[in-house]
């Protein structure tokens, strides 16, 4: 598939290939299982699962047990460290994937393999296929795209681990295609510090803004945050582009390499312009301002990034926000056929082709409530050392048999190593494209408040803060970002909650009127779930707790986890956190705190 003659053939015959994929979905997800089981029942993890040697899907169905990271994390590490027997997959690996860890999980380590790269390009393309059926004119511009790397890390094993976008961003598939088009120039976006690169590419982008067609980012929360910096930075852009020079602090020899040759000269007439545009009062529909020609928002904008929706459309003025694909360190699970589709309507169709997809049912009551599942010992897996067998696994449902309305957890068994691996995602079947279920993506399992044995899940959380940011608009007043934590440091405990706000004509934080605020969070508490209410109308949860931060909170929680190891191409808000110096920075930037009254309204 690298071949440029292969890539030409899949464009043309895009459509009908995803017809085929979509068409054959039931073939080829027995086709892959049985692939993967032909290739990899011998390595040491699978074959214990096999005692008869016979390797077949019946025997993979009753034996193999649902397994989370933790439980294949010492067999990483091994592979990391050096041992290169065949231990979850015969093929030699090319690297790891190193995955955000923001979203409320650690860090995790994914083997790469030759393989599962090729799957990813091949999604990639796919996608691409889709959009550009959307939109015309798409190969007759140039792509705002902000793409940001991470130093890799090396193991013992000499494989290099990096988050999968640093790793994209240097292959030359990359190079060959997305950086061609891209205004960034590639010595920008592999330049490691993160400011400077954002810096270089915004101003890139500035530059050529009448070829620019269209913005974005992995992740929405990456494009809300250009756009914060923007408008930080927008007096500096216009000087540098008034007078041709690049402004001194930008020390990476790339960057400065690179933007010599787009920022050739001085363009008074462009800083006029720019500055005309940026100085207005207010920044809505900015990026159509900025880029006249643009015609869609790329980035995901579902799960985590929902809360970045209305910010992106208020800054889009009307532009199209496409969310066009859904994956994971993991593998690549579905993409979005209808680019145009609201953001809250936005489904996902699974391809077949790129792993074996099981569902594990979630108990729905009422909002898609993650389940926690009980653990019990089962003899075929006792001698593997996993101990999170369970029950579950005469649950698990195939991707042809999954039901319309029910909510899942997504399980994969991969080429490269992860056999019934729960990836910790909860979706919602919306319909079938052919054959192929489309899923929404509700939210990742286990990130959750809880003081009691109520448990309040990240799509609850976002649904109640939808509710109650409405009664904030006719002030004029945008929340752009939230989180939350259950703090248990006094007893009964509570949910709090941190929103950084601003006004929708500047950055100014806007004038907090304490009944206003204590609505907001009557209607949080309001809109959570029965138990929730009881739990407080008994006193067994205090009042919630509603902290406004100021300006910018936001990005230095993004550069506390980035400076951790996070990917700022990878970030995902984490929407209840659970570290203590992460809780301590959004403190520090508190403005205002107002509580819930006394009983829930
Ligand atoms: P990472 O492995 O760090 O790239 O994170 C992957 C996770 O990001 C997935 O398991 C999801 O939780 C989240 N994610 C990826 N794509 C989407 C999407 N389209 N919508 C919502 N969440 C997503």
């Amino acid at each position: 598939m690298a071949d440029e003659s292969e890539i030409k053939e899949i464009y043309e015959n895009g459509m009908k290939i995803l017809e085929d994929l979509t068409n054959n979905a039931d073939e080829l997800q027995e086709q892959i299982l049985e692939e993967i089981l032909t290739r990899n029942a011998g390595t040491e993890y699978l074959s214990r699962f096999f005692p008869n040697g016979q390797a077949d899907k019946q025997s993979f169905k009753t034996n193999v047990p649902i397994v989370t990271y933790e439980d294949i994390k010492p067999y990483i590490d091994r592979i990391a460290n050096g041992e290169i027997s065949s231990i979850l997959f015969p093929d030699p690996i090319t690297q790891f994937i190193r995955s955000s860890g923001t979203s409320g999980r650690q860090p995790k380590l994914i083997p790469m393999t030759a393989e599962s790269f090729e799957k990813r390009k091949y999604h990639l393309l796919l996608s691409d296929i889709v959009v550009k059926k959307c939109f015309s004119g798409l190969d007759e511009g140039k792509l705002l795209l902000l793409h940001f790397i991470k130093p890799e890390m090396g193991t013992p094993s000499g494989l290099v681990a990096s988050p999968y976008t640093t790793f994209f961003s240097k292959t030359n598939t990359f190079k060959n295609s997305l950086a061609k088009s891209s205004t960034s120039p590639i010595d920008t976006i592999l330049c490691l510090e993160n400011k400077q690169s954002m810096y270089c590419q915004l101003l890139s982008g500035l530059l050529q803004r009448d070829k620019i067609i269209v913005i974005g980012s992995s992740f929405a929360s990456v494009l809300a945050r250009s756009i914060k910096f923007l408008e930080d930075y927008w007096k500096e852009f216009c000087s540098n582009i008034r007078t041709g020079y690049l402004s001194d602090w930008i020390t990476d020899h790339g960057c400065r390499n690179a933007m010599s040759s787009i920022l050739t000269g001085p363009n008074p007439e462009l800083a006029d312009l720019i500055q005309q545009i940026c100085q207005d009062i207010s920044w809505e529909g900015i990026i159509k301002k900025l880029w006249p020609k643009i015609k869609y928002i790329h980035g995901i904008i579902t799960g985590s990034m929902s809360q970045y929706v209305s910010l992106l459309e208020f800054y889009g003025g009307g532009i199209p926000l496409v969310s066009r694909s859904y994956n994971s360190s993991e593998c690549s699970f579905g993409i979005n056929l209808n680019p145009l589709s609201k953001p809250f309507d936005v489904s996902y169709t699974f391809l077949p082709h790129t792993a074996y997809f099981e569902f594990l049912p979630v108990n729905n009551d009422g909002g898609g409530k993650s389940r926690e599942f009980e653990l019990h010992g089962a003899s075929a897996t006792e001698s593997s050392g996993i101990k999170n067998e369970t029950m579950a696994v005469n649950e698990l449902v195939d991707l042809m048999n999954v039901k319309l309305g029910q909510y899942y957890e997504v399980v994969v068994t991969t080429s490269a190593g992860l056999y019934r691996y729960r990836v910790g995602d909860v979706l919602k079947v919306t319909g079938f494209y052919n054959k192929s279920p489309q899923f929404q993506f509700v939210e990742r399992q286990n990130v959750v408040l809880s003081i009691g044995a109520e448990k309040t899940t990240e799509e609850d959380l976002s649904k109640a803060i939808t509710n109650a940011k409405l009664i904030l608009e006719p002030f004029g007043i945008m929340l752009t970002a939230y989180s939350s934590y259950s703090d248990t440091s006094s007893t009964p405990g509570r949910y709090v909650l941190f929103w950084e706000l601003k006004m929708k004509g500047s950055n100014d934080l806007p004038k907090l009127d304490a009944r206003v605020m204590e609505q907001c969070c009557c209607i949080v508490e309001e809109s959570f779930d029965f138990t929730y209410k009881s739990f407080r109308k008994d006193g067994a949860i205090s009042a919630l707790e509603l902290r406004v931060v100021k300006h910018g909170s936001f990005d230095e929680l993004m550069d506390f986890y980035t400076s951790k190891g996070a990917s700022i191409s990878q970030y995902k808000p984490p929407c209840c956190l659970k570290s203590e110096e992460a809780i301590k920075i959004l403190n520090s930037g508190m403005v205002g705190k107002f509580f819930s009254p006394k009983t829930v309204c």
